[in-house]
């Protein structure tokens, strides 16, 4: 996601409350949810059936479902079908404990070679109600009119959704919603029902293939859909185009499509770059995330006020919404210490649409802002980027997770080439899809690629605080016509090693590039190879914004 729009995270610095890292439950595998809500004309108490169908090793005597208070259990059952039995489960302290029946090795795992321990399959039913306090947001609109959106990053599915709320347990999602007819329902994955039924209408989304728990999410509000038509075609993992849509309060519809209309060639790009786009559609809301944008499965989420503004919602945005669909999304980190693989993914790509989008220059523009952010930022010089040991998880949407992960991979692909850093990308990306990722497998498959150790690339810009601090100056050697160079790094942080682009401009202001290789020593002298027929008279150092680095020229 993006952090609020200004205003909105003034308004809930607040109302973030601090969140704990908690480990997915041991032994389970959620498989499916089946969540059935019923939504009132007024007010905000909600009534919820979850079904959870699950896997579990032999050790696992209860299921745990993480669900806050004030959601109260109003019943639970084994079974989700009409031979489900009543179960006594309790509800403390933000879990429900569904006690389960003796195991039993199913067919399908004995069978299955792989299993490394026996699995038995059940399901489990959970009715509970309440007014959410949070996950699913439950408002009024500037015109008054009653709306909910679900909003659930990092863990605050558990303030409505009762589950295993950690991003490593993906599930399909089936969302069964009975809400007043005037309200327009979508969330993720497809419209599978729309039942009318006296002044209400049921209506049934479903994936197709599963998410994590932050981003299962229902709209529910007045909405106006702008369709955006088959986009992408040819490019699709499920049909042949990703269709495409836009829905916004009434209002706003007549402004659509806005920057929209570039959504299309947002999703061609990223689909030919890294793969085809992992689910069956794509809709844009106007929704009251308090983020400026929120990457939810299939139907991104974007902050309100962006579309009251006369700009709209920037391409910049969409492109980092969209690159999530991959990053983040269809390629989840395995734990939350790992975000970088899903924001400093989103930051990169979305860098890249503006190369592919508004050229060059621009793109250099946008490593410059990037970079001028890392080395600004007090948390990039005190904690690495793949932080396990942070508990605040709103406080990982920093400077790390985002710039600097995304200024990383520009190095890396500087660091192994175009061809083996694109290549590398999709056979990171490809055989993990909707599955989960860690920085080990990145830089498993780029080693693969280069045929080569990249261990100290990913130790000294990913397990280690800061960034290089250098300066670099030459010597001209008229009677052997050769240049040295001398790097010298600081001491805050341990020294780096990197490719490093100077540009000289010579006597008769001729200019020439050349590449050094800095080993990681504080200092470093290097001899160029090449010879310099001329006399220089000036130096760029990096003059290409290739390098995380702070450059002092003498
Ligand atoms: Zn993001």
């Amino acid at each position: 996601m993006r952090r609020g729009v200004a205003v909105a995270l003034l308004a809930l610095g607040a109302a973030i409350a601090p969140t704990t890292v908690e480990a997915q439950q041991a032994g389970v595998d959620v498989s499916r949810y089946r969540f059935a809500l019923s939504l009132p004309d007024t007010g905000k108490v909600i009534r919820a059936e979850a079904q959870v169908q699950f896997t579990r090793t032999r050790t696992v005597d209860a299921l745990r479902l993480d669900l806050l208070a004030p959601m109260a259990l109003r019943g639970a059952t084994l079974g989700c079908d009409n031979k489900a039995t009543a179960v006594a489960a309790t509800h403390e302290r933000g879990v429900i404990t569904v006690p389960l029946p003796a195991f039993t090795k199913s067919a399908r795992a004995a069978n299955d070679p792989r299993a490394m321990e026996p699995l038995d399959s059940l399901c489990v039913t959970v009715r509970y109600d309440g007014a959410p306090t949070d996950g699913l947001v439950i408002s009024t609109d500037t015109a008054g009119r009653w709306r909910a959106f679900g909003d659930n990053w990092p863990n605050r599915a558990r303030h409505w959704l009762a589950s295993v709320d950690h991003p490593s347990d993906k599930a399909l999602v089936e969302f069964v919603v009975d809400a007043p007819s005037a309200r327009t329902v979508v969330a993720n994955g497809t419209q599978r029902a729309q039942v009318p039924q006296g002044g209400r209408t049921r209506t049934t989304w479903a994936t197709a293939s599963p998410i994590p728990t932050y981003l299962m999410v229902i709209a529910a509000a007045p909405l106006t859909v702008t369709e955006l038509g088959q986009t992408a075609c040819g490019l699709a993992s499920v049909g042949r185009c990703v269709p495409q849509r836009v829905y916004t309060a009434p209002e706003q519809a007549a402004a659509m499509p806005g920057n929209f209309a570039q959504a299309d060639s947002i999703v061609a790009f990223f689909s030919r770059l890294v793969g085809p786009f992992p689910y069956e559609q794509l809709a844009h809301l106007q929704s009251s995330t308090r983020f400026g944008g929120m990457e939810n499965a299939g139907a991104i989420f974007y902050n309100d006020a962006l579309f009251r503004t006369p700009a709209g919602v920037s391409v910049g945005l969409i492109a980092h919404e969209v690159a999530h669909q991959w990053f983040g999304n269809a390629v989840t980190e395995a734990e939350w210490g790992q975000l970088w693989l899903s924001e400093g993914f989103a930051t990169y790509f979305a860098a890249l649409y503006t190369e592919k989008a508004f050229g060059d220059s621009a793109f250099r523009a946008e490593r410059e802002g990037i970079r001028r952010t890392i080395l600004g930022a007090k948390v990039v010089t005190e904690r690495p980027v793949i932080d396990s040991t942070q508990t605040d998880l709103l406080a990982l949407l920093n400077a790390n997770s985002y710039q600097k992960g995304g200024f990383v991979l520009h190095m890396l692909r500087r660091e192994v080439g175009d061809s083996a850093f694109f290549r590398g990308v999709r056979a990171y990306w490809t055989p993990r899809v909707h599955g989960n990722a860690r920085t080990e497998d990145l830089r498993a498959v780029m080693e693969r690629e280069v045929g080569r150790d990249l261990s100290w690339f990913f130790d000294q810009w990913l397990r280690r605080p800061g960034f290089a601090e250098l300066t670099v100056r030459y010597a001209y050697d008229a009677a052997r016509r050769q240049v040295k160079v001398i790097v010298e790094q600081g001491t805050r942080f341990a020294p780096y090693r990197f490719p490093l682009v100077l540009e000289f401009t010579m006597d008769d202001g001729s200019t020439r590039v050349a590449f050094v290789n800095v080993p990681a020593r504080a200092i470093a002298e290097i001899t160029l190879r090449e010879t310099f027929e001329r006399t220089p008279t000036s130096m760029r150092v990096d003059p290409t914004v290739e390098l995380l680095a702070e450059i002092r020229t003498p």
